[in-house]
């Protein structure tokens, strides 16, 4: 039987958390002199000088029906990069516990354990990129008490099979955190439909990448109302700006264009995985379900990713990652820039076969 309390760091369970002036009074009282804030106004255009709701309970009022939760099952964090290393602090003890890594995988999991001074185990992922027998057994078996599993998958851009990630959350012992930051583009329902099955069970989703909002630095989580508890225990008081607070709500508010967004990137994504699929120089697309294609090139990718920075193109070069030999991660961008960078690789490609055709003919050619 899971019990939470196990999992969570004992100083944690005992710490007595900040309480800030906004926790013990949230109200539009007519004198506010709690909170030492500037009751005279702001420099700059903009009026700030109250602080954000610590709680932020207008924006996940406005959430928790989208994701047919309760407001008390969701954590907002500073991006979900804050939620990841919260979520750490609050299972593992620094020099003594671990947490478990499938790679390839999201670089920030084993940063936070950095971080936090706590081991990683690794168990790879197959050559395309899914959890099989050996490594369902092998998490099954482990003493780590977090599990990061990122579906669909930075950067192979694959969704792990729900019957794997069920078999996770049934045998592993510790946390199951599944990223899911690019759930939006994928065509499966979120896990948040499953967590009142899985009490050891997090997801996290993120306002970075769908909603086209990452200059706001906005993730969620969301989890049982105990261990979202936790978190908002060991966060710090007022991770959430207002301005963030407010274009949240904004963004919630119009679902149509976040809607719309969703729906171009997804056919931007066929239409250029198909594109890079007839160039010589592309060995294999990877299926995706993300934003994102994670592309092998042949005979060097480092070398195309050289090239089209003297292009002005910038892609992410991930040929040193677990399983990620030759391959380059390319974001789905605006119809132009697809364009842009099919026509840099196509120019490539003309390059090395003019280049090639001449080594053949003068090494063919005869003597002079
Ligand atoms: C982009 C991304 C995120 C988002 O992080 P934020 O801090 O919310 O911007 C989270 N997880 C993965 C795997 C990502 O690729």
């Amino acid at each position: 039987m899971f019990d939470l309390e196990t999992l969570i760091r004992p100083n944690i369970r005992a710490m007595r958390p900040y309480s800030s002036a906004r926790d013990e009074f949230a109200g539009a009282a007519q004198v506010m002199l709690d909170a030492n804030e500037n009751s005279l106004g702001s420099a700059g255009p903009e009026v700030f000088n109250r602080y954000p709701d610590p709680q932020q309970r207008a924006v996940k009022a406005a959430l928790a029906p989208l994701k047919g939760l309760d407001p008390a099952q969701i954590f907002l964090g500073n991006g979900s990069d804050e939620a990841i290393d919260l979520l750490v602090r609050l299972s593992c003890r620094p020099g003594q516990d671990s947490v478990l890594l499938v790679p390839p995988t999201y670089g920030m999991y084993e940063v936070a354990a950095n971080l936090n001074d706590v081991a990683v185990e690794r168990v790879p992922l197959t050559p395309d990129f899914e959890l099989d027998e050996a490594a369902l057994v092998s998490i099954g078996h482990s003493a780590a008490r977090l599990v990061f599993l990122c579906s669909p998958n930075n950067p192979s851009g694959n969704l792990f099979a729900p019957a794997a990630i069920e078999r996770v959350l049934g045998t592993f012992r510790g946390l199951v955190v599944l990223d899911e930051a690019y759930a939006d583009f994928a065509a499966a329902p979120s896990w948040t439909t499953r967590l009142a099955e899985f009490p050891n069970l997090v997801v996290l989703q993120t306002f970075s990448k769908a909603w086209g909002l990452a200059a706001l630095r906005l993730g969620m989580a969301f989890a049982s109302a105990e261990l979202i508890a936790y978190l908002n225990k060991i966060k710090p008081p007022y991770n959430i700006s207002e301005t963030t607070q407010r274009h949240a709500l904004a963004a919630l508010a119009d679902a149509p264009r976040f809607a719309a967004l969703r729906a171009q990137l997804v056919t931007s994504r066929q239409q250029l995985a198909a594109d890079l699929s007839q160039l010589a120089l592309v060995e294999r697309v990877f299926p995706s379900d993300t934003n994102f294609l994670l592309v092998r090139f042949r005979p060097d990718a480092t070398a195309v990713y050289a090239y089209l920075l003297t292009r002005g193109i910038v892609v992410r070069n991930r040929t040193t990652q677990a399983g990620c030999a030759g391959c380059l991660r390319l974001t789905v961008g605006t119809e132009m820039e697809n364009q842009l960078l099919l026509a840099a690789l196509a120019a490539l490609e003309l390059a090395s076969t003019t280049a090639v055709t001449r080594e053949a003919s003068i090494s063919t050619s005869p003597a002079a």
